[in-house]
C-alpha cells in the first residue's frame, strides 16, 4: 500500500508533534511543512524535509494525501480548515467545544463541494475522551458521566495570568480533587460543583517591585478563569519556572458510573490519560486519523466527520486480518 503523504499546516507545538509522530509510523511520510511565517525562519527536525509558504499549498495538490491543520482553535482553524478542505483531505484538533457545530457545518460544506474528507476536533478532549463518553453512554444508559482534567498545564489559564499587572511569567496547573475522583470511582454518583471537581495551582514570576498581594488577589478573583475554583498562587523565580515547569503535561479521567438489572449491580467504566506532553500525544492521535481520512477518501467518501464517525479499524496501520489475529 502506498504511504500516507501528510502536509503539516502550521508549525507550533502540534505541528512539531505531528512531525515527530510521522517518524513513528512507517506507513506515513511528511510531504512538507507549510507556514504563514517566512519559511527561512522555521527550523524543522526532519532531515531533507521542506518548509514552504502556506500560500503555495495549492501547488502541492498532487503530493499530499491529507493536510493536518495545526493552527490555534481560537482564530486559525475556523478559517484554515474549511479553506484547505476546498483542495485537500483535512484533519484538525479544533477544541472550542461550543463552536464545534458551526465548524462542522463549514468544513462539511467545503469538503462535500470539493469531494474531500475532513475530520475535525481530533485529539484527546475533544477526541479520545469524547469517544469514551459515547461508549459509556451507549453501554450504560442508566448512569452518570464524569470528566476530570489534570494534573496538567492549561495554556489558556497560564496566558490569563500573564496578562495580570505585575506578572512576568506564569504556569497554571489544573488538578482534579482526589476525594471527588474517589467518590465517583466508588459508585457514589455525587453531584459535584465546579469547585468540588478541580483546583487550580499557579506558579507566578512577578516583575521586580510588583505588589504580590495585589497579583494574588487579581488572579484568584478573575471571573471565568479562577473565581469559581480554589486557587493557590506560588511566587517563584524565573529560573525555577524554567527549570521545573517547562513541560506541557496533561491528562485526566473519563468515568461512566452506571447500574444494570434492577439497579443493584453497579458498573464503573474508566479511561485514564497521563501525558508527559499534551501536544505530542494529541499529534499522535491526529496522525492515526490522517490515515483514516486517506482510507475514507480512497473509498469515495466526502464531507465532514468527527471521531464518532470513524470505525476504529481505519486508524490502525495493520490490515483487518492482522487486527483480528492480534488485537481482537
Ligand atoms: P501554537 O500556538 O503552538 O501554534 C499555533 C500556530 O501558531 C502554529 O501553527 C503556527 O502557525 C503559529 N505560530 C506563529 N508564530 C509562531 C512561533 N514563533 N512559534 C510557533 N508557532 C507559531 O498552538 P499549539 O500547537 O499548542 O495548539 C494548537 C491548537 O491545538 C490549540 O489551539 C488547541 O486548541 C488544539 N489542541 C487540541 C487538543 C485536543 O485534545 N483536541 C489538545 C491540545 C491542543 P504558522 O507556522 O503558520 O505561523
Amino acid at each position: 500500500m502506498s504511504k500516507v503523504r501528510i502536509g503539516i499546516i502550521g508549525y507550533g507545538n502540534i505541528g512539531r508533534g505531528v512531525e515527530a509522530a510521522i517518524k513513528q509510523n512507517p506507513d506515513c511520510e511528511m510531504a512538507g511543512v507549510f507556514t504563514r511565517r517566512d519559511p527561512a525562519t522555521v527550523k524543522i527536525t526532519t532531515e531533507g524535509g521542506k518548509v514552504y509558504p502556506v500560500s503555495e499549498l495549492a501547488a502541492h495538490k498532487d503530493d499530499i494525501d491529507v493536510c493536518i491543520v495545526c493552527g490555534g482553535s481560537a482564530t486559525d482553524l475556523p478559517k484554515q480548515t474549511p479553506e484547505i478542505a476546498k483542495m485537500f483531505n483535512v484533519v484538525d484538533s479544533f477544541d472550542t467545544h461550543a463552536r464545534i457545530p458551526e465548524h462542522f457545518a463549514n468544513v462539511d460544506a467545503a469538503a462535500k463541494e470539493s469531494g474531500h474528507v475532513g475530520i475535525i476536533s481530533v485529539g484527546w478532549d475533544p477526541g479520545m475522551f469524547s469517544l469514551n463518553r459515547l461508549y459509556g453512554n451507549a453501554i450504560l444508559p442508566e448512569g452518570k458521566d464524569y470528566t476530570f482534567w489534570g494534573r496538567g498545564v492549561s495554556q489558556g489559564h497560564s496566558d490569563a495570568i500573564r496578562r495580570v499587572e505585575g506578572v512576568q511569567d506564569a504556569r497554571q496547573y489544573t488538578v482534579p480533587v482526589e476525594a471527588a475522583v474517589e467518590a465517583v470511582r466508588n459508585g457514589e454518583n455525587p453531584e459535584l460543583t465546579t469547585r468540588q471537581k478541580h483546583t487550580r495551582e499557579c506558579y507566578v514570576v512577578a516583575k521586580e517591585g510588583a505588589d504580590l498581594k495585589q497579583i494574588e488577589h487579581d488572579i484568584v478573583t478573575m471571573p471565568n478563569y479562577f473565581a469559581d475554583y480554589d486557587t493557590t498562587v506560588h511566587f517563584i523565580s524565573q529560573e525555577e519556572l524554567d527549570k521545573n515547569h517547562k513541560g506541557i503535561p496533561h491528562g485526566g479521567f473519563v468515568i461512566r458510573s452506571g447500574a444494570t438489572g434492577d439497579g443493584t449491580n453497579k458498573h464503573i467504566i474508566e479511561y485514564r490519560l497521563k501525558l508527559d506532553s499534551n501536544p505530542e500525544f494529541t499529534s499522535s492521535i491526529l496522525v492515526a486519523y490522517a490515515r483514516a481520512a486517506k482510507r475514507l477518501a480512497d473509498e469515495g467518501v466526502s464531507g465532514c466527520k468527527t471521531v464518532f464517525d470513524i470505525a476504529p479499524a481505519y486508524l490502525s496501520a495493520m490490515s483487518g486480518e492482522e487486527i483480528r489475529a492480534h488485537l481482537l
